[in-house]
């Protein structure tokens, strides 16, 4: 034990000791080297001279450098140090999150922007509502940033909401007349309903405190209290150029169907019946084709007058689209006929369903003040492919038919099958 030179490293070492533990603490750093150099030096007593003096001198400074320096360096901070970084990370973290939120806000705002801004500008500029549509679309998901989303346009019959727009998963929205019905009619202004937004647009500021049907209706997934706000701000923003839209598409409209009756014109029909046999000739299927003319219509113009007779008309036209499916088209051919093209029909069910509109016709009243009026028709039929392989053809057989049943007697149906 009694080894100078073991004591004399030992005296030596206590700045290091005091300097390595001091990184840990550096009050138990300087303490732990205090004692190594007090008990070193207690056994170097008998060494005492200039040597031993300078190396205690020198060791007295290291420990203070050493307790400097782990005060500064901060390498290793006690356990209070580590808690206030820890409480400065958090903060931070805290404060980064919140840049984060409002950059992802401010994205999505801007996003919303930019899709408001595409809408009024593509419904302004369209000449095409349809493909007009099918972008906006695109622009509802953007701006209600979910693509459950539909925009439904007001058609050209009292009431009538047409699909006008939707997001990609617009088509597994609840059907319209469900969601109406749940919000109890039209609404006036935003309501939730089943998960959902229901918006109208209104055709303008003022019709919003009116009565006026709405001009359209958005549908959008409820995803958070914002939505129905968000959902009237669109409708706002939008109403402008939607009524432009709905216009456009009234003209439109106008120009495919007849003033008087809403029944499509000749050109439409025409058309409708070239489209439809490209279509039965392409999947090998067959189309059916009436002509149905009123008897001696003349007589009733001239007996009653011609405001009676449009009347008729009206009626007529009416019956005719009540005895046919939906997917039939029925149009004003010429002044009191009218043709009706009966898509994927088969003679016997066409010659069945002209015979009920025959009887049905027969079987009307019309009336004009104290007058009771009773008429009747004929109608010719002829199919493709089975009467002509061109629209030229199978109305020619039609037309045949028709007169047919005029030469026949009138108030009865003659099948062009049967026409030689
Ligand atoms: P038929 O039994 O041979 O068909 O005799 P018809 O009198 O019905 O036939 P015709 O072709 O001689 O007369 C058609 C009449 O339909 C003449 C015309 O005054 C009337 N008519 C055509 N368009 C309109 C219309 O828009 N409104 C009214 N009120 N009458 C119309
Ligand atoms: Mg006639
Ligand atoms: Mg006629």
């Amino acid at each position: 034990m009694n080894n100078p030179e073991l004591w004399l490293a030992a005296a030596a070492a206590a700045p290091l000791l005091s300097y390595f533990l001091g990184r840990l603490n550096r009050w138990a750093g300087l303490g732990s080297g205090l004692a190594l150099f007090g008990v070193s030096s207690a056994m170097l007593r008998d060494q005492a001279g200039a040597p031993f003096a300078v190396l205690a001198l020198w060791t007295a400074a290291a420990l203070a450098h050493s307790v400097f320096l782990n005060g500064r360096s901060g390498l290793m901070p006690g356990r209070s140090g580590l808690d206030a970084s820890l409480k400065k990370a958090a903060v931070l973290e805290k404060e980064l999150a919140a840049v984060k939120e409002a950059a992802r806000l401010a994205a999505s705002g801007e996003k919303r922007s930019l899709a408001v801004y595409s809408a009024v500008k593509l419904l302004s500029e369209t000449v095409d509502p349809s493909a007009a549509g099918r972008q906006l679309g695109k622009y509802l998901s953007d701006y209600f940033l979910t693509e459950e989303t539909a925009l439904y346009l007001a058609g050209n019959t009292p009431g009538e909401l047409e699909l006008f727009a939707q997001g990609t998963l617009g088509s597994q929205l609840p059907a319209l007349p469900e969601l109406i019905a749940a919000a109890g009619g039209v609404p006036r202004a935003p309501v939730s309903v089943s998960g959902f937004v229901v918006a109208p647009v209104h055709a303008s500021l003022q019709a919003a405190e009116t009565v006026a049907p709405a001009l359209g209706l958005i549908i959008c997934r409820e995803r958070s209290a914002a939505d129905a706000e968000a959902a009237a701000r669109f409708a706002g923003e939008i109403s402008f150029a939607l009524k432009r839209v709905q216009l456009f598409k009234q003209v439109e409209w106008l120009s495919l169907t007849d003033g008087l009756t809403g029944l499509w014109r000749r050109s439409t029909l025409d058309e409708k019946i070239k489209e439809e046999i490209r279509r039965s000739s392409a999947f090998k299927t067959s189309m059916g084709f009436m002509i149905a003319d009123i008897d001696h219509f003349k007589n009733l113009n001239d007996t009653y007058g011609h405001q009676f007779g449009d009347a008729v008309l009206k009626r007529v036209a009416q019956l005719l689209k009540d005895g046919v499916y939906e997917t039939d088209f029925v149009g004003r051919y010429g002044g009191e006929e009218f043709g009706i093209v009966l898509p994927r029909a088969d003679a016997a069910g066409v010659l069945r369903k002209a015979e009920t509109i025959r009887a049905r016709i027969e079987a009307e009243v019309f009336s004009q003040g104290l007058e009771k009026v009773r008429l009747t028709v004929s109608i010719g039929i002829a199919h493709f492919p089975r009467d002509g392989r061109t629209p030229a053809e199978v109305i020619g057989r039609a037309d045949a038919a028709l007169y047919a049943a005029k030469e026949n007697g009138r108030n009865r149906v003659v099948d062009a099958g049967g026409v030689s």
